[in-house]
């Protein structure tokens, strides 16, 4: 291994942002240990990277204390979209606060950087408008989407603490809505709601009158910002906002899909759900100013290559649950993922 190589811990590794963060940094040359419990990954997200004898897929929970060898941890685990991290909020605190005592109890064994993904949820429904990271947010902490936000917040405090406490090189980066390729089907978020929906010409559900706000940052983008991030000095203020700062309506999403997709779906408006935040947009420029860093992909852009993504994967017919392609019938002991790797579902 020469030096420059690292042997790398990536939490929620078979996710949809996880998945790029373990290609890019096996694009690179580092090893790769991908740890996730797939409560919303899949496989398919990473089966073009079962091959590569840099990567390795643990099947574990965050929750559950690991013992291993690294360099540096990328803490991803977590399911993002708000109907997964609904469904067993108690779970989602867990993952949050438990995981992220794990794996600063880990990099602190091993003297690891550790790298955290958090979230613009910390800022709530905000009153200040674009939120810098200097703002404290002004979130509901015992309503539904608390067990997310309150859990991110408490990982951030987490964080702070292990490095004032412990000494700890953590980076900390608050993520704006992000979209591009391997997002669930059936994952709930509104960029890949819509694009099913309208590819299926089924029709586009816009939850409240669709004027609230939020800025889409494309996949790409967002990747070459957390490598920045890990690779900036020790000094870099932290945490630092990454997300694309064009804003859009909901509605202005929605049309842009139909006019991109070409379908012939209606908008139907279906209510709110309880705290949906009213606007979001990121002030970057601690990120523009510390790493360099600005997104590149505008919108119309990166929904170009996710349609193109879905439309695939509608076309082959891939089950919503695993994003593997339902036709394949694998012979009797036959291992479907090739040998000395854990399986995943
Ligand atoms: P995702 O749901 O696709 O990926 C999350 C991954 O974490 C999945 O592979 C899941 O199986 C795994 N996971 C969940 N709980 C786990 C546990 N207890 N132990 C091990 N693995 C677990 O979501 P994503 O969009 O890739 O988000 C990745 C991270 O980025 C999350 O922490 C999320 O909160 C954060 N984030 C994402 C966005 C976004 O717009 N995509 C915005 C803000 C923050
Ligand atoms: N949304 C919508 N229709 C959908 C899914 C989401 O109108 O089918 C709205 C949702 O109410 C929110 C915005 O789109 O105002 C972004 O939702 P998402 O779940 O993607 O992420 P959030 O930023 O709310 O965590």
């Amino acid at each position: 291994m020469s030096a420059a190589t690292k042997r790398t811990l990536v939490t929620g590794g078979s996710g949809f942002l996880g998945s790029f963060l373990c290609e890019s940094l096996l694009n690179d040359g580092h090893e790769v240990i991908c740890v996730d419990n797939f409560q919303t990954g899949s496989r398919q997200n990473i089966r073009h990277l079962l091959d590569n004898p840099r990567f390795e897929v643990l099947r574990h929970d965050v929750t559950i204390p690991l013992f291993v060898e690294v360099d540096e941890i990328w803490n991803l685990a977590c399911p993002a979209s708000p109907v997964h991290y609904q469904t067993d909020p108690v779970r989602t605190v867990k993952t949050n606060v438990m995981g992220a005592i794990n794996m600063l109890g880990l990099a602190r064994r091993t003297k690891s950087k550790i790298f955290q993904s958090s979230t613009s949820e910390v800022y709530g429904d905000p009153f200040v408008h674009p939120q810098p990271e200097s703002y404290w947010g002004n979130v509901n902490p015992i309503g539904p989407r608390a067990c997310y936000d309150e859990g991110k917040r408490c990982a951030e405090t987490l964080f702070f603490d292990y490095q004032r406490q412990y000494q700890i090189d953590i980076r900390v980066a608050r993520i704006f809505n992000t979209y591009g390729p391997r997002m669930s089907q059936n994952d709930g978020r509104v960029v890949s709601n819509f694009i099913v929906q309208a590819l299926k010409g089924a029709p586009i559900t816009l939850f409240g009158d669709g004027l609230q706000t939020r800025s889409f940052c494309y996949v790409d983008d967002l990747i070459a910002g957390f490598r920045a991030l890990m690779d900036a000095p020790e000094d870099t203020p932290m945490p630092v906002n990454l997300g694309n700062p064009g804003e859009f309506t909901i509605r202005e999403l929605a049309e842009l899909v139909i006019e991109m997709t070409g379908a012939q779906s209606k908008m139907v408006f279906l209510p709110l759900p309880q705290d949906d935040p009213t606007q979001r947009k990121p002030d970057i420029s601690r990120a523009k100013e510390h790493l360099g860093w600005e997104p590149k992909v505008a919108l119309r852009e990166g929904l170009e290559a996710t349609i193109a993504y879905f439309d695939d994967l509608l076309t082959r017919d891939v089950d919503v649950a695993t994003q593997s392609p339902k036709a394949i019938q694998w012979p009797k002991g036959h291992r479907a993922n090739g040998g000395g790797r854990a399986a995943a579902p």
